[in-house]
């Protein structure tokens, strides 16, 4: 699950990012709209998490270029403007919930969570892989009908992978989808974590490429099926 914080005030925003990191989103923080405008047009993120009082344009704007943009991620607005008409309109202009400074960081978690697992249910919750199910609302994971723990970023690198069956993903799309931009993590933690998922998953027939000098690849299930049975 990628977050994108949009807040000018680097405490807060830290306190944010780490607050949503231990609950195992991978964060990533702009202080400025015309960013979040930006960096909106190459990734793709889950959630948006946006302050109104921001330097340049505000949050106001940023919520309708998002949306003039077709981008239908939640937007979670944060304002120290507590008053009704600015609520107002920040709903009107398409944004999904707000929270009012100050707030406690675990209920920004839980709005956080509860607006992702909205959308969620819009575009359907589960991935299957064959003896694979995802459910990425619950945030559990089975494999042949027995729960499969999985540590935050395994969680993370499967989920990426599975976006891509068959499709070669490079390391920096891991690395981005696990962390963020602005995090630093060395191609080898991906090895790491691509081998614990190994360990984990082959057993039940599914498996991962390794592409040289490039990435991985998730082996498509119903091919794969025949050469275990055989
Ligand atoms: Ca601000």
């Amino acid at each position: 699950m990628r977050v994108l914080i949009v807040e000018d005030d680097p405490s807060l925003a830290a306190g944010q990012r780490r607050a949503l990191q231990l609950e195992g989103f991978a964060v990533d923080v702009v202080p400025r709209g015309e960013a979040a405008i930006q960096c909106t047009e190459g990734e793709r993120f889950d959630i948006v998490i946006l302050d109104i009082g921001l330097p340049g344009i505000d949050g106001f704007e940023v919520i309708k270029r998002l949306r003039r943009g077709r981008h239908e991620m939640p937007i979670l607005v944060v304002t120290a403007r507590d008053s009704v008409g600015d609520r107002v309109r920040g709903l009107d202009l398409g944004a999904d919930d707000y929270l009012v400074k100050p707030f406690a960081n675990p209920e920004l978690v839980a709005r956080v969570r509860a607006l992702v697992r909205r959308s969620q249910a819009r575009t359907g919750p589960k991935i299957v892989h064959g003896p694979l199910i995802m459910d990425t609302v619950a945030r559990r994971c089975f494999l042949n009908g027995q729960p499969l723990e999985l540590a935050a970023r395994e969680w993370a690198v499967l989920e990426v992978l599975l976006a891509r069956v068959e499709k070669i993903v490079s390391k920096d799309t891991i690395i981005q989808a696990v962390t963020g931009w602005v995090e630093d993590i060395s191609p080898n933690a991906i090895e790491v974590y691509i081998s614990r998922l190994r360990a984990k998953l082959e057993p039940a027939g599914i498996s991962i490429r390794t592409v040289r000098g490039f990435g991985y690849l998730l082996v498509d299930y119903p091919e794969n099926a025949p050469a275990v049975a055989g």
